[in-house]
């Protein structure tokens, strides 16, 4: 995305005032106003969703066999970082469930 900045008075510091590490996803989620079609959640410490995709199996290249169930396909998958708009760096969590 191109911004053009021409005046002082633009939108610069819209992203200033987020912090860098949130307290929990939830706050992360609305200020940064992550997609919510995502299930975002804490992993190691930083904000992720979990992106899960087909790709044919490894095991019959596609043809079906027991491990696939038949279909030719299995499904992977792995998490994502939240990108932070300002730091472009991925979004961090206070971990707080250590006991
Ligand atoms: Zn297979």
């Amino acid at each position: 995305m191109n911004r053009t900045l021409n005046n002082h008075e633009t939108a610069t510091d819209v992203y200033t005032v987020l912090p860098t590490v949130f307290d929990n996803v939830d706050d992360a989620v609305k200020q940064l106003k992550l997609d919510r079609r995502h299930k975002w959640f804490e992993f190691m410490g930083e904000v992720v969703y979990h992106y899960s995709y087909l790709q044919t199996c490894s095991g019959c290249d596609g043809g079906g066999c027991q491990e696939c169930g038949y279909h030719g396909k299995a499904r992977t998958g792995c998490p994502v970082p939240a990108i932070h708009p300002k730091t472009g760096n991925p979004v961090k969590v206070r971990v707080s469930n250590g006991g």
